[in-house]
């Protein structure tokens, strides 16, 4: 399965015999081996994507044209729901409905950006009024032009679509690098691609390693624009690269983010929002709530509360009925977050529950809901990304020391506020300095509204008329409509 790359609407034999093993978190167990992309293949697949942009058909037809195959892939990936959520499962490690409902959001991901292509026609050109008589001037939307997409591995086929439906709708053409650790679905969106009849070049990806494939593609002179989902360190190193050549990039990098909760709210919703913002997809969500500040009032009663309900979730391989709780990635990933645990405790914090690989699970990189106390402000595991099932928990005791403890952070991804009174939510989602606010809830996301951060959490935002203005550019056309002569230098 998958032993090709996909570039200039072909299935394109890899230059070199390097591959990579793809590892199910559940097991342990090899289930694919892809080949390793190289500069070579990147170089033939940025060649096609070129072509399908300078002379191909796609940026030249109109947005309702592109708007017909996007709800064409929308359709064959509804068409494939199960199969490529089972993929994604055997993949990622998470739990089956997860993987299903990242599976709708795909597809509904490109329904929208069908839409925003058609309406695209109709918004394409803005007059534009002159103080200056005798000129007419107009600013016309135009794609971008060759876009590269690096994307992570915690929601491999949803992190793609952010990136190739809003591209595809602006008229611009891609390569894609998807994360050496979930390649698969990404791998099947070229098999989609190419039963939607999608023209030659418009889509090309190529599966590799960061190094090896990734920084080929960042540092292409042919590359006009890159989006990158992944985390600060490459974030910055490709924002460097881009930078020679004066690419246009945005990044959606990752977070710590807090949940501040007052003493008046509902303390089981309360909970469960901490529960949905942490536990979900093991935690490895760049948004996750992984600071909660709990009013001083309440905070042994929802700490108790918050311990008793993480024993209760079920863990175990994504495939199994009932289970909430997958395993961690891959064994990289499991090792950090559990490195990141000892961490915090050997600088104070106090393990609430969790902690340890759960009795009965030998293989596998499962681990425990974790929930962390009484670490100091200032202490790493406080203050880093963790990206796993592990929740930091600390009192607070006024409104104003919990807006200055939330925002005291070099990220700015994502917030949320837990309280009865809409004024005080109104009043801290203003304070926050986040690009995401969620006002009593944690996560949901919906592909109408803006995602991205503040600070280091990234640059631009998906989603959204947002994520569709990422791949345009705006050319302003002025025309002289006087009959008179300009009359400067010929009098
Ligand atoms: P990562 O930075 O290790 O890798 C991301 C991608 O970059 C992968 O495809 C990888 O192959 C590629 N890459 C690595 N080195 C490269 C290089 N030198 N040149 C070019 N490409 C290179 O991140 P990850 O571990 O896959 O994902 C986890 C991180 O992603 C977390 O920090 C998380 O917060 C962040 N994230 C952010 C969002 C968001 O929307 N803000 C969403 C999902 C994940």
């Amino acid at each position: 399965m998958y032993n090709k790359h996909y570039i200039g609407g072909k299935w394109f034999e890899p230059s070199s015999s390097e591959t990579f093993d793809v590892i199910n978190p559940a097991t342990e167990a090899v289930i694919a081996t892809i080949p390793a992309g190289n500069k070579t293949d990147i170089d033939a697949a940025v060649s096609a994507a070129r072509q399908a942009f300078d002379v191909g058909p796609w940026p030249r037809m109109s947005g309702a044209e592109r708007g017909t195959y996007l709800r064409k892939i929308a359709s064959i990936i509804t068409r494939r729901l199960d199969e490529l959520a089972q993929l994604e499962v055997l993949d990622n490690g998470k739990p089956f409905p997860e993987a299903k409902w990242d599976i709708e959001d795909t597809a509904g991901t490109f329904t929208f950006y069908a839409e925003l292509a058609e309406q695209l026609d109709s918004n394409q050109e803005k007059p534009i009024a002159l103080s200056e008589p005798g000129f007419s001037a107009k600013a016309v939307k135009e794609p971008v032009g060759v876009a590269g997409a690096i994307i992570p591995w915690n929601f491999p086929m949803l992190m793609a679509a952010w990136k190739v439906a809003p591209a595809l709708a602006a008229g611009c053409t891609m390569v894609l690098k998807p994360s050496e650790v979930t390649p698969l679905t990404a791998l099947a969106l070229a098999e989609i691609a190419e039963e939607a009849e999608l023209p030659a070049g418009v889509l090309n990806i190529v599966s590799g390693l960061g190094p090896d494939a990734g920084q080929p593609l960042v540092e292409h002179p042919h590359i006009d624009k890159l989006a990158f989902t992944g985390s600060v360190p490459t974030g910055s190193r490709i924002m460097a690269m881009a930078a020679k050549d004066i690419k246009t990039v945005s990044l959606e990098l990752g977070g710590k983010s807090p949940m501040v909760v007052f003493e008046d709210c509902d303390i089981e919703k309360a909970v469960e929002w901490i529960m949905f913002g942490i536990f979900w997809n093991q935690g490895q969500v760049c948004s996750a709530t992984s600071r909660v500040l709990v009013a001083e009032s309440i905070y042994p009663a929802l700490l108790a509360r918050l311990v008793t309900e993480a024993k209760k979730i079920a863990i175990g391989a994504g495939d199994k009925d009932g289970v909430l709780l997958g395993p961690l990635v891959n064994a990289a990933q499991y090792e950090k977050v559990k490195a990141a645990i000892a961490r915090g405790v050997a600088d104070g914090a106090h393990i609430a529950t969790g902690g340890n690989r759960p009795l009965g699970l030998e293989a596998g990189y499962f681990l425990e809901p974790t929930v962390l106390t009484e670490m100091a402000e200032d202490s790493w595991i406080w203050t880093e990304e963790i990206f796993g099932p592990v929740v930091c928990v600390k009192p607070f005791s006024s409104e104003s020391e919990a807006i200055r403890m939330a925002n005291d952070s070099r990220f700015g991804l994502a917030a949320a506020v837990m309280s009865a009174d809409l004024d005080r939510c109104e009043r801290v989602a203003r304070a926050f300095r986040a690009g995401i606010v969620w006002v009593n809830c944690s996560q949901p996301t919906f592909v109408e509204a803006p995602w991205g951060g503040y600070k280091q959490s990234g640059i631009g935002r998906e989603l959204g008329e947002w994520g569709l203005n990422n791949y345009l550019e705006t050319k302003q056309i002025t025309r002289y409509e006087s009959d008179e002569p300009w009359g400067w230098y010929i009098k």
